[in-house]
This record gives C-alpha cells, structure tokens and sequence, in this order.
C-alpha cells in the first residue's frame, strides 16, 4: 500500500506536538516516507543519475529536508502563508493539492528507464510541420526570457540526456519543440514572445492553441521579479478566446524578495479569478535554480494527462 500524506501534514509534523490521532498518523508516516527516501538516496548517491542532478532535482533527496524548508520547496505557495497579513484568503493556495506519496509516483514519469525513453522529439516552425501525436500534450508559453527553457530543463533534469537550450540571449526559442515522454505525454515548447520575437509568432501560436485536438493545458509563465507584462495579457486574452484551459506559473521565485513575491502572487491570483474563465485558480510558483515548485509541477503535469489518478486530492 502506498503512503498517502497530506499537504497540511508537512506542517504539523515538525517539532510541534501533533493534536490529534490522525496527526500522529500522518506524522509517522512522514517518518517512514523519509527512512525510505534516506535510503533511496544512499543508493542513488552511488548511480550516475544522482550524480549528474542538481540538487533537490530528485523528490528523495527533497524528502531529507527541515521540515519548513520542505514546505518552501514542495509546496512554495504555503510555505509564503507565514508572510500574508491575517484574514487573507489562501483558499485557492490549495486548490490541487496532493500528498506527498502523489508526487513520489509521478516523478516516476520524469525518470527515464529501459522501456521508458525520454527526449526531444522534433521542432516545427509551422503547424502543418508539427508531429502528429496522438499521446496527451501540455505546452508551455511566455515571454522571452522569462525562463521557460530553464523550467523544462529543470522538469527534466532526472533525464540528463535530454537537451533543451537555455539561452543568453533572450529570444532565441523561434520554433515549437516537441519532447516526448514515452507513452505518456508530449511537451511543447512553443517560441518565447516579446522581446525579438519571431514575426510570425501569433500565427504560429493561434493555430497550434486552435487546432491541437490532444492540448491538455497550457502552462503560461510570469516573472515573478517584473509581475505580469503587456504581452502576457495578449496571450491571456488569446487563451480565453479559444476558451484552452490553461494555468500561470511564477518563474524565478528564488530572485524576488518575499514581499514582492507575495504582492504579485495575490496580484495574479486576483486577476484569475475575476477576469479568466480557463485559468486554473492556483497559480504556480517555480525556481528552477532551487526546485522550488518543480516537484508539485511535475505531479500537475502528470495528473492533468491522465497519467496520475489521485490517492489524496
Ligand atoms: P527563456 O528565454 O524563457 O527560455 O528563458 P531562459 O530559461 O533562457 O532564462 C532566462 C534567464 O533567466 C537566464 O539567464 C536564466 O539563467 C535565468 N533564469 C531562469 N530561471 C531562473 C530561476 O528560476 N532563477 C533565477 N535566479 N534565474 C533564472
């Protein structure tokens, strides 16, 4: 049997003393979660796969953290609940909240195997060059430079032999790139607006948003530090036009100081819910230099293709 943790669970089971039965429980399994994850880690310290991941990349090596540092990195947005002024409403801070097991299972997508082969797939310029595939698709868009190719990179940084380019240069993605992941997904990275944007962006974009039968969400990125653009609202107004379902993603959460990311968290939650019909209702905030938010991403990910039924949702 699977262990099946509560989200709130993480902030009962520090060093405060659980207040009811149920706490006990959640607690012990907390413990057990992480004698288990401790010993994966010895294990994997010896295989190439730990050695070539950055820090935190894997969810065991996350499961030995403190346990406020773990809030911070599993789940970012209530780990800024301490930095909220009373009476704020942190309803929506929960809306996809899994345990901690759900995220444990659907890392197992993002680790490449024998019989599970991760990588990138092709690149088109035009929709009538992109692959047809029949496997559930999630595709991410954003201004340049607001860090999306660091973002998939880090959702696949326990498959070092994928190659995603990040640039120096802003503006460099002009192409829809696809990244297969076995049978389960497909993942687009779609060319970065704004700044130097291909001429034809918008109508590379439109079509794809209009006619990909198999587009399971929308992952559209926000910079946390400069807070939502011109730009992002003329992607905003194309998603809801089409009515595609789709969810903002904070990027770069580890370079904005709390109190600016706070403000602009409540900002984009706000917005989301009086002026979007399509737009999930939590946003998520990500770093993709500390694997924040990188781990519940990936459990997103996996449970809006289809490939993750939830045990604690
Ligand atoms: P893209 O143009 O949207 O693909 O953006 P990139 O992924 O190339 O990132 C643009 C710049 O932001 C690069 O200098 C990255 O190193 C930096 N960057 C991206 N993600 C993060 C992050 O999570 N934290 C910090 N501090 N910098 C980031």
């Amino acid at each position: 049997m699977g262990l099946c943790l509560s989200s709130s669970s993480l902030r009962g089971a520090g060093g405060r003393k659980p207040e009811r039965l149920g706490d006990w429980a959640e607690m012990l399994q907390l413990q057990r979660l992480r004698r288990l994850a401790g010993a994966n880690c010895l294990l994997r310290r010896h295989s190439a796969t730990w050695r070539s991941s950055p820090k935190n990349a894997s969810f065991a090596e996350v499961l030995q953290l403190e346990d406020k540092k773990l809030t911070g990195v599993v789940f970012p947005l209530q780990g800024l609940e301490r930095y909220l002024a009373p009476g704020v409403n942190t309803a929506s801070f929960r809306t996809f909240s899994p345990g901690l097991d759900d995220i444990h299972r659907a890392e197992a997508l993002f680790k490449p195997s024998g019989r599970h082969v991760i990588d990138y797939f092709s690149s088109a310029v035009r929709m009538d060059h992109a692959p047809q595939l029949s496997q559930p698709e999630v595709c991410f868009v954003g201004r340049s430079n607001v860090g999306k190719s660091s973002l998939i990179k880090a959702l696949f940084s326990l498959a070092p032999d994928v190659e995603v380019r990040v640039s120096k240069t802003p503006g460099h993605t002009k192409k829809m790139n696809f990244f297969k992941v076995g049978k389960y997904f497909t993942l687009v990275d779609m060319p970065g607006y704004g700044y130097r944007a291909p001429q034809d962006f918008a109508d590379m974009v439109e079509a794809y948003l209009q006619e990909r039968q198999n587009l399971k969400r929308t992952f559209l990125l926000v910079d946390s530090v400069v807070g939502f653009q011109k730009a992002d609202h003329t992607a905003i107004e194309m998603l809801e036009e089409f009515g595609i379902p789709y969810v903002f993603v904070l990027t770069k959460i580890d370079k904005a100081s709390k109190g600016l990311l706070v403000k602009n968290v409540l900002e984009i939650q706000d917005f989301a819910e009086k002026h979007t019909q399509g737009c999930f209702p939590q946003l998520f905030p990500v770093s993709s230099i500390e694997y924040s938010g990188i781990h519940l991403l990936r459990c997103f990910i996996a449970h809006v293709t289809g490939n993750l039924p939830m045990m604690n949702s």
